[in-house]
């Protein structure tokens, strides 16, 4: 196994398994979130023989970065080949005093929301928690990140297993020792995997709303057919109106619906009127996202007056609405571009190693 991304209960088994105390399974963690090895062998104060024996059983391995590009507006884009060879991408965002990280949980996606670069690849792989975790450990900025979102290729819910387990990794005192606070997970709104999600962190989520009705939504985001967007509201409602933890007390986890603004498609006032009304009451905040054009689609970017007016119908509402601004669009590090390339281990090691945009 990797061990790399292992948990803390994973690493014990493995060390008693070998015939040496669980304990050693902390001295294991230690070494690879607090000192970053990336061997066995540097593990120093593990008895030898156990050393030995992970040398010649396990891997201890994360994805090899490609490439790395910085936008003008200092967004800076990192390129990783998976374990299977396929490409995923992070984006590296420097806002004031902030520095958010957003990684990828899977090669391309396969939930397939018709105004996304990524939905264009299809699902090539899913990232294993050392894929994901990598994106963090090997950046050179690691030791400066403060904020980790799940919002890169992929839909998270959709490799709910290695997402939490990369979570566990990054929030534990054995592990990198984050706050939950930190961390943000958005998702399309898979029902089941977000209910897991909720009750087994305590991270901030996004829902990836864009729109309200079910005419309107679904066309855009085919998740909304088995996973409507009206139950995915009522079970954040029924879990808020129960104060259950963490969506009770200062410390609460943080909710967003986020909305791409599409011109004549999603911005239009009638559509932030139903917004509104779904999510009223909800302790929550909604993030208007201005989309960013790709080639071959029909979609247009809504202009700034549409998302103006389509804020002040929230706002006269008392819901905290904020529009984001584009980063890294000239390197294709902007919101729903990262799409990486269909490169192969051979194709990744050519000489001029630049990914083909699709
Ligand atoms: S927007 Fe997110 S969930 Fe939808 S296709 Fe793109 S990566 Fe997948």
């Amino acid at each position: 196994m990797n061990l790399f991304g292992a948990s803390l209960d994973e690493l014990a088994t493995l060390a008693t398994q070998a015939g040496e105390p669980a304990y050693r399974g902390k001295q294991a963690a230690d070494w690879l979130y607090r000192h970053h090895v990336t061997t066995p062998a540097a593990m120093a104060n593990l008895p030898a023989a156990l050393r030995v024996e992970w040398e010649s059983k396990h891997d201890l391995i994360s994805p090899r970065q490609i490439e790395a590009s910085t936008s003008t507006d200092g967004t800076k884009k990192y390129i990783w080949e998976a374990f299977g060879g396929d490409v995923f991408e992070s984006a590296l965002i420097p806002e004031g005093d902030r520095l958010t990280l957003c990684v990828s949980s899977q090669a391309g996606c396969k939930i397939g929301c018709k105004f996304c670069l990524t939905a264009r690849k299809g699902l090539r792989q899913q990232l294993s928690p050392a894929e994901i975790l990598g994106q963090l450990r090997d950046l050179p900025e690691r030791d400066h990140v403060t904020n980790i979102v799940y919002m890169g290729m992929g839909e998270p819910l959709d490799n709910t297993d290695a997402v939490l387990a990369s979570i566990r990794v990054l929030t534990s005192e054995w592990g990198y020792g984050w706050s939950a606070r930190r961390i943000t997970v958005s998702s399309v709104g898979i029902l089941p995997d977000l209910e897991r999600l909720l009750d087994e962190t305590d991270v901030n989520v996004a829902i990836s709303l864009h729109a309200a009705r079910r005419e309107d939504r679904l066309p855009l985001v085919p998740s909304e057919n088995r996973y409507p967007i009206a139950s995915i509201v009522d079970l954040l409602r029924y879990r808020a109106e129960l104060a259950l933890p963490p969506f009770t007390g200062a410390g609460r986890r943080r909710l967003s619906f986020e909305i791409t603004m599409l011109d004549g498609v999603t911005d239009r006032p009638e559509q932030a009127a139903a917004v509104r009304d779904l999510i009223q009451g909800i302790p929550s905040r909604v993030n208007l996202i201005p989309w960013n054009p790709f080639p071959g689609t029909s979609f247009n970017s809504s202009s700034r007056s549409s998302i103006l007016a389509y804020q002040s119908v929230l706002k006269r509402a008392g819901i905290v609405t904020t529009i984001r601004e584009s980063r890294g669009q000239d390197i294709g590090a902007a919101c729903g571009l990262l799409a990486g390339a269909q490169m192969t281990r051979t194709t990744a090691a050519t000489s001029n190693p630049a990914p083909r945009s699709l």
